[in-house]
């Protein structure tokens, strides 16, 4: 004979527990006082198909929390006393309400049956409750009753049993609390982990949850071990304090507003009503916002509205940036004597560091933006109106803010935009969606876009502009899609889109958000890119010219008959010199595999510095160009001269567009894509992925684009 189960009865007050475990138990019961406190209980057996089942009824409660002896007799009882099953008596005339003790079992992972109770009272009032949704969504058994007339207990409790039968393991439910607090929790869940193992039956990360959100309780038994307590309740404070500047909140009520954003995002979906219902004020502007219609629409608006802010915002610090980045470079060239270090000085280190921090202002507007509509609340929106569209390609609406964060507006960065996967739950999704991150339009290809467009499309900048955003969003959605029906097939399991109130932003909340991802890109250009400009430079510079060869140029150019041929000579000079320097063999060397594309081997240089990072290809071409070499006041911007090459056409130019576009992620994204998935095998993956898609994509225009006679 199987062992005797017990379910525990949980629920808000007046939900009608008691009626329930009345109508279960009969008259077989017991009143007893919980040891301690005041609070009654109540035992009793039920039976199902012959089989006694112990049936407990627990304090009714709206939280979980620690303020109320209540609510601490059923949060201990649950945990001290792990029943097989927990039946939550959901008032279903007042879902929304109810729902929140609901997802507070689900989090502490009890196995969990809803008794959907006064499905009689919700339907006088013009309540239908989809209750075959709810218990998809929720991913939990729901059972419609109406306990006053015993109505639906037997199937409550045959549910009950076979839920106790399958003998459930805890399974916790982890939903995003926003990015800030999602970020301290991960960090105190880390410091738990290794502390857990004594306490063995709770989740790190309930119990980090526990501790923003200042649970004396937990706090108190965090205590209990003085090493634990003095590592762990300064990083409690300090992340609280981080909340509190960012949002102007506690955590604990940021952890509840996503709480009831959660439960936003089921009931939109399973409750329908006859009547008019009494709507907040985040309520009506969702009304709007997230309308079928209108919602896409003023989507797109926001998207067109934030393109144009940013771009216009970042023009002048731009140009300030890069003349300043110019006049050191100028400064440091008549400061210093010529020869190896000053050339190691201005082109590797102040031209490579300066390429990228000028870039800065136009990457720190747009995460000013993307902040703007993180603290607001309306990203949820965006997740939610995008979520319909995402999963036709197996990503999910919470890919949205990854892919947004990591260029889909252009101008973003993937390192950080890896990072934001992390509200992803279901992993294939979140794989999917930091595969496709490398694809959208960081910040480090548009100038290479920008260089390009200008020698070539001059006349149709913005347009071209324009047309690559949708290519790299067709190209990643393409490319998620192959994953998701190859390596990475599965259920897309119902998901719940969260839908948090509305805040209004604080402008400290917005600088502090906007710094930290900002920061995120530009310690690249104090670490990565400072080491691999550096590196560029040195197998771009090395082995020199033999000294006879050298000779022989100098010779030549001394001997030109016009200003205008010497600056020939000289420049044919620094190509002949660059082709034997390390890059250019290895340039020299690609050109087998690249021809087909339409590369020359001094792209292919520019190309393997840009993966190392992206900022690398436009000062590499204009290196390799030798621009640097030119006199000053005949050179010409590297654009034009590109466009007067004989090599050079459009169809060339495109080609390698696209191939930048695609090709292997930077460096710094393939460490974090390492760091966020724990493994190199899926960074490498991406490398692979992704060069691969570059050279067929790049191939097929190139080669299309000559049997139609374009290049
Ligand atoms: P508890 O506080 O959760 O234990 O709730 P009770 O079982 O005491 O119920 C509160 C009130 O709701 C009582 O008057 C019950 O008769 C009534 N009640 C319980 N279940 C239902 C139901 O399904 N429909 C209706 N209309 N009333 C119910
Ligand atoms: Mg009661």
């Amino acid at each position: 004979m199987s062992r005797q189960y017990t379910i525990a009865l949980a629920g808000n007050p007046n939900a009608g527990k008691t009626s329930v475990f009345n109508a279960l138990t009969g008259a077989r019961q017991h009143v007893g006082n919980y040891p301690g406190v005041t609070v009654e209980y109540k035992e009793g057996i039920a039976h199902h198909q012959g089989q006694a089942v112990e049936v407990v009824d627990l304090p009714g409660t709206y939280s979980l929390t620690a303020y109320s002896p209540e609510e601490l007799v059923a949060r201990n009882y649950l945990i001290g006393q792990r029943p097989d099953v927990v039946v939550d008596v959901v008032d279903a005339s007042n879902l929304e309400r109810n729902l929140y003790l609901a997802v507070q079992l689900m989090e502490l992972g009890v196995p969990l049956v809803i008794c959907l109770n006064m499905v009689d009272v919700a339907k006088t009032r013009g309540l239908k409750i989809d209750a075959d949704k709810l218990s998809r969504l929720l991913g939990v058994p729901v059972v419609t009753t109406v306990a006053r007339q015993n109505q639906g207990m037997k199937e409550l409790l045959a549910a009950a049993v076979e839920l106790a039968e399958s003998e459930p393991e805890w399974r916790p439910l982890n939903i995003s609390y926003g990015s800030d607090v999602d970020q301290g929790v991960d960090e105190v869940a880390t410091i738990l982990q290794g502390a857990q193992e004594r306490r063995g039956l709770l989740s790190a990360r309930w119990l980090a949850v526990k501790c923003l959100e200042g649970d004396q309780e937990v706090i108190e038994r965090v205590r209990e071990t003085p090493e634990l307590a003095e590592k762990l309740l300064p990083v409690c404070d300090r992340v609280a304090g981080h909340i509190k500047n960012t949002m102007d909140d506690n955590p604990d009520s940021i952890i509840a507003d996503y709480r009831y954003g959660y439960i936003t995002g089921i009931t939109r979906q399973v409750v329908s009503s006859e009547r008019e219902v009494r709507m907040d004020l985040s309520d009506k502007l969702d009304q709007v916002l997230t309308h079928r219609l209108l919602g896409p629409l003023l989507l797109f608006a926001v998207l067109y509205g934030i393109y144009n802010f940013v771009f216009w915002a970042s023009e002048v610090p731009v140009v300030l940036l890069e003349n300043f980045f110019g006049w050191l470079g100028g400064a440091v060239e008549g400061a210093l004597p010529p020869g190896l270090l000053r050339s190691l000085i201005v082109s590797g280190i102040i031209g490579g560091v300066g390429g990228v921090l000028g870039f800065a202002p136009l990457i720190a507007f747009m995460f000013f933006a993307i902040a703007i509509m993180e603290d607001s609340g309306y990203m949820a929106r965006v997740a939610y109106i995008m979520d319909r569209v995402l999963r036709i390609f197996g990503l999910h609406g919470n890919s949205v803010m990854a892919l947004m964060v990591g260029g889909g507006l252009s101008g973003g960065c993937a390192v950080p935009g890896v990072m934001a996967t992390r509200t992803l739950k279901d992993p294939k999704a979140r794989l999917a969606t930091i595969l496709t991150v490398p694809f959208m339009n960081c910040g480090a290809k548009l100038p290479v876009y920008s260089l390009l467009i200008a020698a070539f499309f001059a006349h149709r900048q913005a347009e071209m502009l324009f047309l690559l955003t949708l290519i790299s969003w067709g190209l990643g959605l393409g490319a998620a899609k192959l994953l998701r029906v190859t390596l990475l097939r599965g259920e897309q399991a119902p998901f719940v889109m969260e839908l948090p109130p509305y805040r209004a932003p604080t402008i400290k909340g917005l600088v502090i958000h906007t710094w930290e991802r900002t920061w995120q890109y530009a310690k690249k250009a104090g670490t990565m890119i400072l080491g691999v400009s550096v590196l560029m430079w040195a197998a771009m510079s090395f082995p020199g010219l033999p000294q006879e060869q050298d000779a022989a140029w100098q010779q030549r150019i001394s001997a030109a008959p016009s200003a205008e041929a010497r600056l020939e000579l000289k420049s044919n000079r620094a190509q002949d010199e660059l082709a034997g320097t390390i890059a250019g063999r290895a340039g020299r060397a690609l050109t087998v595999l690249t021809n087909p594309l339409g590369f020359d081997w001094r792209a292919n240089v520019a190309l393997v510095g840009g993966f190392a990072a992206k900022e690398v290809i436009v000062s590499t071409l204009g290196v390799a160009y030798s621009l640097g070499e030119v006199d000053p006041e005949h050179s010409q911007s590297l654009s034009k001269r590109l466009a007067a090459e004989k090599g050079w056409n459009p169809l060339k130019a495109f080609s390698l567009i696209i191939f930048v576009m695609v090709y292997a992620p930077c460096l710094a994204t393939v460490v974090m894509i390492r760091k966020e998935t724990g493994t190199w095998r899926w960074a490498l993956f991406s490398v692979g992925y992704n060069t691969l898609i570059a050279y067929l994509l790049a191939l097929a225009v190139f080669q299309g684009g000559r049997a139609l006679g374009l290049g």
